[in-house]
């Protein structure tokens, strides 16, 4: 990424997906990464070459010294970089005191770096995790070979941190695309298996300016339906904390229990805090998410807490799936329940 000034990183911080501390700003470590996944931005994009670590450490003392607390390190891939453990370690010295990190959890195959990067003061990670097999691993993330590295490298992970006393959050990302969308149950099984605990479900987001990428990873959500209820009954019966992203209430309509962790983002580095900024190149091919809603919503019960889908989506496929749910009251008025009672 290519630092071009100090006025966007010095606006005023904005919460991050994953990390709950109001004073985070986000690290972005690499502009490499050793996977070509679909529904990236535009790995096309990418220089290929880092930011050199003067200047990420030059960034870290300056956004402390604007009072951020948390960091939340992701890249690219962000553990291709040689040198991250130093560089955690150098922004746990000068005080920041939550540092999350995203990865792919391939290069955490190579032994000891786990436990490296724990040591050095992260303390909390986000896998993203999107197959069950070899064969769907390749179909999503552009290379191949790539599974065995990703379980090993979640193992040493989960490993890493049991054995070091601390409290290390681990979480999975999974993002729901046309290509694994009927194994959701399969991977959830495969996570609990490689000992995680937590795990969000997220509907594919139009992050690249080039919609047609969007456009071929998406399914839709009438198509989800069975799979996420299903991977969510999963979830539900072993005790796993889980959160579904980007869906709204009404595709989850005969699972209610699932409707208090419905989450919407609307991810954009336009808006985020970085170090170092990122360069208005990049974000030529970043869209900004804005989502949309039918009239028909107006008579939905949760139409103020749900923002709806993205507008593309809605472009692209219409609003047939959308369907208001009504209020206890009308619901009970149209399943005619209380019918024929007498008046007093
Ligand atoms: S407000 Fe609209 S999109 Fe949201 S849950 Fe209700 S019907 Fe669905």
């Amino acid at each position: 990424m290519v630092v071009t000034g100090r006025r966007r990183s010095l606006r005023k911080p904005l919460p991050l997906p994953g990390v709950a501390e109001p004073r985070a700003v986000a690290l972005l470590l690499s502009e490499r990464c050793n996977n070509r996944c679909r529904m990236c931005i535009d790995p096309d994009a990418l220089r290929g070459v880092d930011c050199s670590g003067l200047v990420l450490r030059r960034g870290l003392l300056r956004h402390r010294a604007l009072g951020f607390t948390a960091l939340e390190i992701s890249g690219f891939e962000s553990l291709v970089r040689p040198d991250a453990p130093e560089l955690i370690r150098f922004a746990r010295d000068v005080g920041f005191d939550r540092i999350h990190v995203i990865t792919n959890a391939r290069e955490l195959a190579r032994p000891g770096l786990a436990a490296e990067l724990i040591a050095s003061g992260a303390d909390s990670f986000t896998i993203s995790f999107h197959a069950s097999t070899a064969r769907m691993e390749e179909a999503v993330s552009g290379v191949r070979g790539g599974f065995g590295r990703k379980m090993r490298g979640v193992r040493n992970l989960v490993a890493a941190a049991r054995q070091s006393g601390r409290a290390v959050a681990l979480r999975a990302n999974v993002v729901i695309l046309r290509q694994n969308h009927r194994s959701l149950r399969s991977i959830c099984r495969l996570l609990h298996r490689l000992g995680l605990r937590t795990v969000h479900l997220c509907f594919v987001s139009p992050l690249s300016s080039d919609l047609e990428r969007y456009y071929a990873q998406v399914a839709r959500y009438g198509r989800i339906r069975e799979p996420l209820r299903d991977a969510l009954g999963f979830l539900r019966d072993h005790g796993m904390s889980y959160q579904v992203v980007n869906v709204p209430h009404c595709r989850l309509r005969g699972f209610p229990q699932a409707w208090l962790h419905l989450r919407h983002e609307a991810p954009s580095l336009r808006d985020t805090p970085t170090i170092p900024r990122v360069g208005e190149t990049f974000l030529r091919c970043v869209r900004t998410s804005r989502k949309r809603k039918p009239g028909t919503c107006v008579r939905c019960r949760f139409t103020r807490a749900c923002p709806g889908v993205d507008d593309c989506y809605l472009e692209r496929f219409g609003a047939a799936e959308l369907r208001p749910i009504p209020s206890p009251e009308r619901e009970r008025n149209a399943t005619g329940a209380g019918r024929g009672r007498v008046r007093p």
